[in-house]
């Protein structure tokens, strides 16, 4: 049959030499490759006992963020989600109730704020579009689980500690403190 380009190869059909047909000096040339690869340094790490540097833009997971007074600073304007190309983060508001003025820092606050890990790409679109500081992206990971179901981040996985009442752990997770 005629070919219609010019690539076509000759398929070599010549018999195998007796060297071939043992396969030894194939098999010698494989391991001399693995033992090789013995000496070199190890492009692996013993992860989670060692850590790699973060990137400097490095985006991990959420943050829902607090003032110095550990007041919540989500108004739940909503723009965050807006900004969402995943369409990942849900909030229901809520109004701030006389002697509430020690939780929330506006008067409309986030009662329910949830972020759907499975669907968030980590591009850090709802911290840029967040007019309160209220949400940053940290530089710790997402555990991994085995439920589709605990992927969904509600405001008690993402609310920093309260600086007043938990102030090591609100340094560690703003990154201040390792
Ligand atoms: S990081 Fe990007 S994808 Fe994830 S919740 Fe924020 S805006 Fe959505
Ligand atoms: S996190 Fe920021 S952008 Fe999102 S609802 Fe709260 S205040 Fe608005």
């Amino acid at each position: 049959m005629q070919p219609l380009t010019n690539r076509v190869k000759e398929v070599d059909r010549k018999p195998m030499t007796l060297g071939e047909k043992i396969y030894l000096p194939a098999v010698l040339k494989g391991m001399s490759i693995t033992f090789k690869h013995m000496f070199k340094k190890r492009p692996t790490i013993n992860y989670p006992e060692q850590t790699r540097q973060f990137s400097p833009v490095f985006r991990g997971l959420h943050v829902l963020n607090r003032d110095e007074e550990g007041r919540e600073r989500c108004t739940a304007c909503g723009l965050c989600a807006v900004a969402c190309p995943a369409e990942a983060i849900t909030m229901e508001a809520a109004e701030r109730k006389p002697g509430e003025e020690n939780l929330y820092r506006e008067e409309k606050y986030a009662a329910k704020y949830e972020i759907n890990m499975l669907r968030c790409i980590f591009c850090g679109l709802c911290e840029e579009a967040c007019p309160k500081d209220a949400i940053y992206l940290s530089e710790t990971f997402t555990p991994s689980d085995y439920a589709r179901k605990n992927f969904i981040y509600g405001k008690k996985d993402l609310l920093i500690p309260d600086p007043k009442t938990q102030p090591e752990e609100f340094a560690k997770a703003r990154g201040e403190k390792k």
